[in-house]
């Protein structure tokens, strides 16, 4: 990376230009544009890369196929054992690379960021050991014929990423695409762009050149030269859902399979024996404050039942307003910032919506302050709305920031009516210690990853993945690599012959 010269203080917040990696080097845009990247932390230029478009990602597209013959024939085990030397020489790295996706997506580095690139270090290693599990079934048909199966590359795939956990979704993508013999081309946010280039700086010592190819820019164009690519014969997407509908359009043109993971407006309910402190935490986690609520999993509907609703709420606002919102890169901060200026106003309409709202009770936080140090970046502070109908805008629209909608319920069908009451169908979280009231909940609501009494991130090995608009196919897990990232061919052999 070119840090530009500056004085030690200043170059800890400045990167520079980074460049794209394509066919093993590292290079510009075709076109010589360039974008600027923001630190929301402050909103100051803090480096730039390159705005690619459809030729830089015909060369990456050029590139991986030609990779891609050599990469499938190495042998699995192989391909695993890079992942798992390249996941060593990260670990000396984790640190400064958590600095710079502080710096430049605004979470907290020590509730956030640190774990995040933890994650990017398991999942490596975890998918480095998946790497000779793409096996195939024999079927016993008779004694003449043996017909077996084989789970074999796409060939190609091109992965879209957001900016609200760029390494995690990242890795999830590069380790089982890659392991399973893919070669691929990633397309990172033009937002967070700067910490999955350095992994892919560290990837690149390893990997031979052109199977891993990073572009940077703009969605509708990188992004839409991508999935417009007849070179490329799977699309991986993590992203909104109106843009997963159009990732899944392009890739209907041609009859390419897509996956997508999408975004979700999560339920949690509390049942009448929660009214305790350690829910109150677990609801906190699980609405995913910690990350500004730009979590696709959080549990921002919270339907609290009405015998405990104000002691619950009065609860949550004490433990919530004793977060400290600040700097990202400060280890005093539990909450940075949201990651841009587009979000910070659509998160501010979000909560004017809601104060607007005649019968709502804004029991914390309301708009960001315009005066003092938090005007300076994009912070926004823990927002509880009560009293909400589950039927308002700020409940069945994703906001993606730190707002919670408390919703009293009475009922358990009701509940669960309310609850599943929404085009997504991510996570759900259920609180309570009647066995059989959580079991009944957990099995009636319509989302693809519900907890019971905890309100953690996904897990390694879990099949992860959404409901309705939510998304289609599965990652974190040995079955999600295979559905994704591998196809099935039959081979029927007559012995008699
Ligand atoms: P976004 O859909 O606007 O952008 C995601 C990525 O897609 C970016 O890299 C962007 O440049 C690219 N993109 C935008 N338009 C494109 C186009 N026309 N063609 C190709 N690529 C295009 O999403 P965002 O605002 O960056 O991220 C937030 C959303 O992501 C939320 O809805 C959230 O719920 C969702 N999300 C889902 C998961 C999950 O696992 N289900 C995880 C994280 C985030």
């Amino acid at each position: 990376m070119t840090v530009q010269q500056q004085s030690t203080t200043e170059a800890e917040y400045f990167v520079g230009d980074e460049q794209m990696l394509i066919a093993g080097e590292w290079t510009a845009a075709a076109d010589g544009r360039w974008i600027d990247v923001e630190s929301p932390r402050d909103m100051s230029v803090i480096g730039r890369v390159p705005r690619g478009g459809a030729e830089d990602v015909d060369r990456a597209v050029a590139a991986a196929r030609r990779a891609q013959p050599a990469w499938r024939d190495l042998r699995p085990r192989d391909r695993g054992d890079l992942f798992r030397r390249i996941a060593d020489a990260l670990e000396p790295e984790q640190e400064r690379i958590a600095r710079l996706l502080s710096l430049e997506n605004g979470n907290a580095l020590r509730t956030q960021s640190r774990g995040e690139t933890q994650f990017l270090v398991d999942c490596f290693r975890y998918f480095s050991g998946l790497a000779g599990e793409a096996k195939g079934e024999s079927i016993p048909l008779n004694a003449e014929v043996l017909d077996y199966s084989r789970r074999e590359p796409l060939g190609v795939v091109g992965a879209i990423v957001p900016w609200n956990a760029p390494l995690m979704l990242s890795a999830l993508k590069i380790a089982p695409a890659l392991v399973t013999g893919n070669t691929l081309v990633l397309k990172v946010a033009e937002d967070a762009p700067f910490a999955v280039l350095a992994v892919a700086r560290i990837c690149q010592r390893f990997l031979p050149e052109g199977v891993l190819n990073v572009v940077t820019g703009y969605g509708t164009e990188v992004g839409e030269a991508l999935t417009s690519h007849p070179g490329v014969a799977k699309l991986s997407f993590t992203g909104s859902t109106a843009v997963g509908r159009r990732v899944m359009e392009k890739g209907a043109e041609r009859v390419v399979p897509v996956s997508l993971e999408l975004g979700g407006k999560s339920p949690q309910i509390v049942f009448p024996d929660a009214d305790e402190d350690w829910v109150v935490d677990g609801t906190i986690a699980g609405m995913r404050f910690f990350r500004q609520g730009q979590s696709c999993t959080a549990g921002s509907r919270l339907f609290v039942h009405e015998s405990i609703f104000d002691s619950f709420v009065g609860k949550l606002v004490g433990k919530l307003s004793a977060l400290k919102v600040g700097d990202p890169l400060d280890e005093a901060s539990d909450m940075g910032t949201l990651v841009n200026r587009k979000q910070f106003d659509r998160v501010c309409d979000y909560v004017s919506d809601g104060i607007g709202q005649p019968g709502v009770e804004v029991a914390l936080g309301g708009l960001p302050p315009t005066e003092g140090p938090l005007s300076r970046g994009y912070y926004v502070e823990p927002t509880v709305f009560a009293g909400v109908s589950n039927d308002w805008r700020i409940a069945a629209e994703e906001i993606f920031g730190p707002v919670v909608c408390v919703i009293p319920w009475k009922d358990e069908q009701e509940v669960v009516r309310m609850a599943n009451d929404s085009a997504y169908g991510l996570a759900g979280f259920v609180w309570t210690r009647e066995l059989g009231a959580a079991l009944r909940t957990a099995h009636a609501l319509e989302a693809g990853w519900v907890q019971v009494n905890q309100g953690g991130g996904q897990v390694l090995g879990q099949s992860y993945g959404g409901f309705k608009q939510s998304g289609i196919g599965r990652e974190f897990s040995l079955e999600g690599m295979l559905d994704s990232y591998t196809q099935r061919k039959h081979v029927s052999v007559h012995l008699g012959r």
